[in-house]
Parts: structure tokens; sequence; C-alpha cells
């Protein structure tokens, strides 16, 4: 296994690409087009740490997390995850490195069967993955329920008869039950009241420390990731265009994208806000489809600072793609601006 500095590299993931094909024709489908829903992401995650991952609605988060989990396979790159490379494994030994890597979902209604008991929802991974039935699996699930701060005599109780806040701690306790290494918390509070968000945070940060858990913690802005992560990596239209440790990332942001995010960030002091306020970047357009994103770098069609780079640089951001360079340690951009 490989170590960066002296954290061991859990999760070591390069080249990941997830097309969708666009087909057409009602009997004989062809294949016109793809979706590149994420297209060459390479990153890593540390044993015991925290990445974020932000981005807006619909930029690839989701379905990273869920083709590095090898829920969807990969259309390629690489995921090395404790050493073994996940995209080739099939059958029963992907289903065994499955056991150490869960997800928690955004939506704490939809993702829980209404039909099936609390206790039958956090104990049936425990039965999948052959860890014990009957009294013990019972047991075991009191444990979990505990451990997440819920009363383990609701076991008979079934989800519509818990608040939302509730509901996702069910989701973490069936996480839990396989005593995963690795967890995606796909968006977790952001179907959360306010009042609730912070304490399901505070939950998982809990949780880390007392399992030694490694998390991709996915949201779609960058207040929310702020306190929980370690580092985050910024995300546009199917790739990751800035990613460094959390200070630095909120400092001295350096990708025109990034800056764009952090402007729309809410500062509590409100002398500070209106400081800000002359400084904020409001973006134009939308954001392209990812069935067609543009040929040069996927930010030009927004990016404020395109003129300059052409200036700075003599390079045409709307002809050339930019290389994800590390331009500090531990720091990566993807603009000609630093390359
Ligand atoms: Fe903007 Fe050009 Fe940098 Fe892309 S490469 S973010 S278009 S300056």
């Amino acid at each position: 296994m490989t170590t960066n500095g002296q954290q061991e590299i859990l999760l070591n993931v390069s080249g990941l690409k997830m097309y969708f094909p666009i087909t057409q024709g009602i009997i004989f489908q062809r294949h016109v087009g793809d979706i590149k829903a994420v297209d060459g992401l390479n990153f890593f995650i540390r044993k015991g740490e925290t990445l974020g991952l932000v981005g807006e609605s619909g930029c690839g988060k989701s379905t990273t997390g869920r083709a590095i989990l090898q829920l969807y396979r990969p259309t390629a790159g690489t995921v090395e995850f404790k050493g073994v490379e996940l995209t080739s494994l099939k059958g029963e030994s992907l289903r065994r490195m499955r056991r150490h890597m869960q997800m928690i979902f955004q939506d704490p209604y939809a993702s829980l069967n209404p039909r099936m008991t609390v206790g039958s929802i956090v104990g049936e991974p425990l039965e999948v993955h052959n860890i014990a039935t009957g009294k013990e699996k019972r047991e075991r699930v009191r444990e979990l329920l505990h451990i997440v701060g819920l009363n383990p005599y609701f076991i008979n109780r079934y989800p519509h008869e818990f608040s939302g806040g509730q509901r996702q701690r069910i989701g973490v306790a069936r996480a839990l039950a396989v005593q995963p290494d690795f967890i995606v918390c796909d968006e977790p509070i952001s179907a959360l009241d306010v009042s609730i968000q912070a304490q399901v945070i505070n939950l998982l940060e809990d949780l880390q420390e007392r399992f030694g858990l490694t998390y991709l913690f996915i949201a779609h802005d960058l207040a929310v990731v702020r306190h929980i992560s370690d580092r985050i990596a910024v995300m546009y239209l199917g790739k990751i265009v800035e990613l460094t440790d959390r200070k630095t990332l909120y400092e001295q942001p350096l990708h025109p994208y990034t800056q764009a995010l952090l402007s729309a960030v809410p500062i509590p002091d409100p002398r500070k806000e209106l400081e800000r306020e002359k400084h904020r970047v409001i973006l134009e357009g939308d954001v392209p489809s990812p069935a067609h994103p543009p040929k040069g770098c996927n930010f030009c069609t927004r990016c404020p600072a395109k003129e300059r780079a052409l200036k700075e640089t003599g390079i045409n951001c709307d002809e050339v793609e930019p290389e994800f360079k590390e331009i500090a340690p531990d720091h990566w951009v993807a603009c000609h601006l630093y390359n």
C-alpha cells in the first residue's frame, strides 16, 4: 500500500471516467454520444481523513461516489482501495471488498424501505455478509442503535415513526453495521432541517474518531464541508478543478470557479459581509451539458478570468484544456493561469 508523507493512502483514484451512453432509435438503438458525468478524476484519500467533494448539482459528485464503490462500473480508470484494484473485481471478491466501503444517502426518507422495521434495515447487511444472525444479530443492531444515539428499544419500529434526523441516524447505523473503513457520505444533511444538520455532522465526526473511519463527504456548497473536511476537492462539469487542504482553499482559492463559489458563502460578521459583497463574483450563464462539454477548459464558457489567461499566458482557454497539476505541495489546480 502506498503512503504519502506519514499517512497511509486508503483510496487512490486514477483517470476515473463514468460515461452514460446516449442512444437513438426504437428498435435498433444507435450509440450517438455520451453523457460525460465524470471525466478523468485523479485524487487520493488518506486513511482517517475526510475529503470534501463540492460542486453544483449535476457536476458528477454523486456519480463519483457510486463509481468508487463500484455501484456504477467505471467507463475507464482505476480505483485502488487498500491496495486492491476494484474495477476489475467481480462476484464474490467484489462483494468481500464492498463490506469495507459503505454509503450514507442524501434522502433519509427515500433510502429506507418503509415496509421493513429498523431492526431488519440495520441488520440486513449483517446477514448479507454472514456476520451475524438470530439473537446475535439483534444484539448487534441494538448496540448500533445506541452508538448512533437512538433508543435500542426502537428496534421494532418502522421508518415513518421517526423524524428526518433520526432516519438519517438509522442510515448511519446501517452503514456502520459491517464495520467499514470507508464511507461515502452523499449529501447526508442536505434534506434535513438546519437545526438537525449540526447534530448529524457531530455524530459523523464522533464516529470517525471512535472507529478510525475515512470519509468522502459530498456536498453542494462550501459552507457545509468547511467544518468536517481535512481537504476539499472542487468539482465542475465532471472534473476536479482544485484540490487542497481546507485552510488553503478558504484563504487562498486559486481556481476562478472556487473563487466564485467561495464569494457566495455567507460570513457571520455583517461588516465583513458588506466588504465582501463588493468582491462577489456572479457567474453568468448556465453549466454546459455534460453531453457536450466545451472543447478547451470545461469552465471557459463562464470564466471571468479567461481574457486575463490569454493575455498572461497566450493560451486560448476555449481551445486548450488545462492540466490538473500539483502547483504547490498538496495543492492541485486545473487552470492555465497556474500551469
Ligand atoms: Fe478560466 Fe482559462 Fe483558467 Fe479555465 S483555464 S479556469 S477558462 S482562466
